[in-house]
């Protein structure tokens, strides 16, 4: 079996060589997950540059750490010495010199515990190294990905087999999320977005109290997270209702943009060139400018890199996953968005969520 954090751990060395640092403290949830597998939180990970990598936990963790990190030593706190005081102390006694640590991921007290505890040590502010390596997911990744998005179409199809006009948006989410649950989700990826006719205009709502029969169009944006804290991320834009002439030329305009753009995503694409073929759509159609960035890479955390937008020029490459959503919103009257997800292949890329269909037969919901 292959040990796949260990392998991520020994491309994280390589870069550290490269870079010139003895090691890195890696404290941020997602990346100590990545390169370790432990689901767990208030658990950090140095790593040497040229020696094997060492957890700081505390007891409550010790059987989960045995469980999901087998092989891996860890240092285990003893309650009176916070987490900060634990880590400096590692830092100090462990021989090595520079440090890297995450620069985004570190408060300025937590660096100044550290510093203050390790005056041996210099730490060097680093950038975003370990989000640069989980931006290329490995085949155990996709995996958890298919999974989520697997999870997230199931409860999706269930409940909307079974919806009725009396059930407010919060209802709906409370709904889906034991749908997901049920479907082997640990839960929801992030708080939905379920918004009835004119909130669904307002691409930051959540869910509130509007029930669905109040108007003919619901926007449901959601994702399920696996076992192992994988995630999906979906929208789509269901109508519960006759839809006037608008909204049918809106939904037919967001679903061209997708296809449009979806083409275009492949190895060696850039992330503005993607977003701009949706953009221009939605121009054309006299529906610009589209109000946000046309997508996002995802993973372990919601917002990941790469991005799709005007300001991203990082090119695709194989094992990156984006999502693609396009989104009209007219404000005070509705919003139409539609959300994929798309894994880049070595030849261009594959709709993970391409059985969740999204045409407008698919979009009508009969009580
Ligand atoms: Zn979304
Ligand atoms: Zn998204």
């Amino acid at each position: 079996m292959s040990d796949r954090p260990a392998e991520r751990r020994s491309r994280l060395q390589s870069r550290l060589v490269q870079a010139g640092l003895d090691g890195c403290l890696v404290t941020s949830e997602p990346n100590v997950r990545y390169l370790t597998g432990f689901t767990g939180d208030s658990t950090w990970l140095l790593v040497g540059a040229r020696r094997p990598p060492l957890l700081v936990s505390d007891r409550r963790y010790e059987t989960q750490l045995a469980e999901e990190t087998p092989g891996l030593e860890a240092m285990i706190r003893p309650p009176e010495q916070m987490l900060p005081q634990a880590a400096a102390q590692l830092l100090e006694s462990s021989g090595l010199k520079s440090i890297g640590f995450e620069g985004h991921a570190v408060s300025v007290s937590l660096h100044q515990a550290l510093a203050g505890g390790a005056p041996g040590v210099t730490l060097l502010p680093q950038g975003d190294l370990i989000e640069e390596l989980r931006s290329i997911k490995d085949d155990d990744e996709i995996a958890e990905i298919r999974s989520a998005v697997d999870q997230a179409i199931r409860g999706f199809l269930a409940l909307k087999a079974v919806l009725t006009p009396d059930r407010t948006e919060r209802e709906f989410a409370l709904e889906l999320e034991t749908l997901l649950r049920r479907f082997g989700a640990r839960g929801f990826a992030f708080e939905p977005i379920i918004g009835v006719g004119d909130r669904a205009a307002l691409p930051h709502y959540h869910a509130g109290g509007r029930r669905l029969g109040e108007s003919p169009l619901v926007l449901i944006d959601w994702g399920a997270e696996t076992n192992a804290c994988y995630r999906s991320d979906l929208t789509r834009t269901l109508f519960t209702g006759p839809a006037d002439d608008e909204m049918r030329r809106v939904y037919d305009v967001v679903r061209e943009a997708q296809r449009q753009a979806i083409a275009t995503v492949r190895p060696g694409a850039s992330g503005v060139e993607v977003d701009a073929v949706a953009r221009k759509v939605l121009d054309d159609a006299g529906y610009g400018p589209l109000s946000h960035g046309l997508g996002h890479g995802f993973g372990l955390q919601i917002h990941e890199k790469p991005r799709l937008g005007p300001n991203f020029s990082q090119t695709l490459e194989a094992g990156m996953v984006v999502t693609v959503e396009p989104g009209i919103y007219i404000p005070g009257r509705f919003g139409v968005r539609i959300e994929d997800d798309v894994l880049v292949t070595p030849e261009g890329c594959e709709v993970l969520s391409g059985r969740l269909a999204s045409d407008w037969e698919s979009a009508q919901v009969a009580w």
